[in-house]
């Protein structure tokens, strides 16, 4: 166990010899459901309004703590068989509460309920007004209502799926992991390999043929596939768009926005800022090629290493102090909250035998500090990301005072505070480097991220846009394939060389399958938060209590009405290219070294 390592302690969520006292209790509690039940009307006063959502809100916190201490038990040690057996135990309890408080959801919506006249709009007003806190939420349940069907008709629908686009998405993985992968570097012979994942770390290599090999092993195979991969995918977008047309959404991607609370003038003007700055990962793309000694580069060295500098080792307890220091000097707020969650032993610092790989932070209810979980090696990606997930945890410790289904926020503001954490501690990290070698390796690596998570994905969305569009019209498979291309040249310009089948790649993109539009959901907080740093950098810390402000809000307001208030318009392609100006900045000094 290295001497640094931190270990977090469960008990403020649930110490593990109350789960069953705790369990009892609340099982005993959901009868009390029944009691509130029998008093719900659309006239029914405020008061009793107000304390049958306290009561729901109070079994929320219950069932979390059942369900996360087992959760965060597992995630540190996904082994442990008590972990599993109180999971299984407190999910059972989960369903049996979801079964009884669906009446209450359904009723909020302003949907038909056995027993109880239906909600309508004025006393639903009224009611909500008596949980300010809570009306946001639940206003925009009973708006996500206006686009369901009958309960008779979803039903029809849900089960319709289960034999129709499930079956297709299982069978897209089915075809997929049955893949065999024939790889052959030039001038080697050709090996047969089983499993993606191991095709796809050749995109690493440090070795060209390798990478090309890779890129030629994959693509192949769906190019060889493609009929069935068309076929699957025109399921899809069909399937897709029948059921906006039957909700009354007003285009496909809509349906995406609306569940992410975003209006969809914001995502055209996100996207179009992203159209408009591709010009600035093409000189990356031109920078990498001349650093890896080659005239252009092509599609498969996108991901190629870069050798520029060894870099320094940065031990845990350093970390902590670069990023505390950093938040300190940031907003005293950002520290103070960093330190509650580091004193109050909620960090599982380092990586051991069956520990979960990655990161994350969860917060359990707002009454209790978040837990950030990390699998820290003292790499300098690993300060950013004990920066990152510390930022969530800052962000839910701002957001404290509400509610549990108030709390947390909602996707185009979730990011705010990590992101904007890490960029603070990057900056900081960039200014501590030892010389320009490891400034110019750092900044390399956060262009290549930000390729990956911004350009990249904006353009998953472009094609998944044009293709929507198409599929409905009737189109070739060949035809679907020249549109993604075009997407790609538009995307790379003349810096970077595409190889004959990289027109097949948006056959093998998990995401325009499984879960249509949802790609932006990836550069759509980290540009945000890129904006709102680029905001900071001109006013300095005069910005700092309007961020602050935004925070505190955690999910309880609309995320639009809550930028506004700072002035910030996410409509406004102006707001969204301020986050271009710093990634241009980034690229500007990479090219000076
Ligand atoms: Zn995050």
């Amino acid at each position: 166990m290295p001497k640094e390592e931190m270990r977090w302690n469960l008990d403020d969520v649930l110490p593990i010899k109350k789960f069953d006292l705790l369990y009892r209790e609340t099982e005993e509690k959901l009868k009390e459901y029944e009691f509130f039940y029998a008093n719900i009307s659309p006239e029914m006063p405020e008061q009793g309004f107000k304390a049958l959502i306290d009561f729901d809100e109070k079994m929320s916190e219950k069932l979390n703590r059942l369900m996360d201490m087992p959760l965060l038990m597992e995630a540190a040690d996904q082994k442990s068989a008590e972990a599993k057996l109180l999971k299984s135990r407190a999910e059972n309890l989960t369903i049996k509460r979801a079964n009884i408080a669906r009446k209450l959801g359904l009723w909020i919506q302003g949907k038909p309920v056995e027993n109880i006249k239906t909600l309508d709009d004025r006393n639903a007003e009224r009611l909500f007004n008596a949980v300010l806190d809570l009306r946001y939420v639940l206003r925009h349940a009973r708006e996500s209502a206006k686009y369901t069907l009958n309960e008779r008709e979803e039903r029809i629908a849900t089960e319709k799926d289960v034999t129709g686009i499930s079956v297709v998405l299982n069978l897209r993985e089915l075809i997929e992991t049955e893949f065999k992968y024939r790889f052959k570097p030039k001038g080697k012979k050709e090996r047969i390999i089983d499993i993606e994942a191991d095709v796809l770390k050749y995109a690493y290599s440090k070795n060209p043929a390798e990478r090309e090999a890779a890129s030629v092993a994959l693509l192949s195979k769906f190019k060889e596939n493609l009929d069935k991969f068309f076929m699957m995918y025109q399921a899809v977008v069909k399937d897709w768009h029948y059921s906006a047309e039957m909700r009354g959404f007003k285009s496909a991607i809509a349906i995406r926005n609306h569940a992410n609370h975003v209006p969809d003038e914001a995502v055209e003007a996100l996207l179009a800022v992203c159209r408009e700055n591709r010009d600035v990962y093409q000189k990356y793309f031109r920078f990498k090629a001349k650093e890896l000694g080659m005239k252009k580069l092509r599609r498969c060295d996108l991901y190629a290493p870069l050798n520029i500098a060894k870099r320094e080792e940065i031990p845990y307890n350093k970390g902590v102090k670069i990023v505390l220091d950093t938040y300190d000097n940031f907003a005293k707020g950002f520290g103070e909250k960093a330190r509650v969650i580091i004193s109050r032993k909620h960090i599982d610092s380092h990586p051991r035998l069956n520990k979960r790989g990655g990161a994350f932070c969860s917060t359990v209810a707002p009454a209790i500090a978040p837990y950030v979980m990390l699998n820290y090696t003292n790499r300098f990606r690993d300060v950013s990301t004990l920066a990152h997930e510390l930022g969530h945890g800052i962000h839910s410790l701002y957001a404290n005072r509400h509610s549990i289904s108030s709390h947390h926020a909602n996707l185009p503001l979730s990011e705010t505070a990590s992101t904007l954490g890490e960029m603070i501690v990057f900056e900081k990290l960039l200014e501590m480097a030892k010389n320009d070698r490891e400034r110019k390796a750092m900044l390399a690596d956060k262009m290549a991220d930000s390729y990956a998570t911004i350009m990249r994905q904006a353009y998953f969305v472009e094609f998944e846009i044009l293709a929507h569009n198409e599929i409905m019209k009737g189109i070739t498979s060949e035809q679907l394939s020249d549109i993604y291309l075009s997407t790609l040249k538009e995307q790379f310009g003349d810096s970077v060389s595409l190889g004959p089948l990289y027109r097949y790649e948006w056959s093998r993109i998990p995401h325009i399958f499984e879960t249509p539009f949802y790609c932006y959901a990836y550069n759509f907080g980290e540009l945000l938060s890129l904006a709102l740093f680029a905001r900071y950098k001109k006013e300095g810390s005069s910005f700092v209590p309007r961020v602050e402000k935004v925070l505190a809000y955690g999910g309880s307001e609309n995320p639009d009405k809550v930028l506004k208030e700072i002035g910030v318009d996410m409509s406004s392609r102006k707001f969204w290219q301020g986050s271009f100006e710093i990634v241009k900045e980034w690229q500007k000094r990479l090219e000076k070294f």
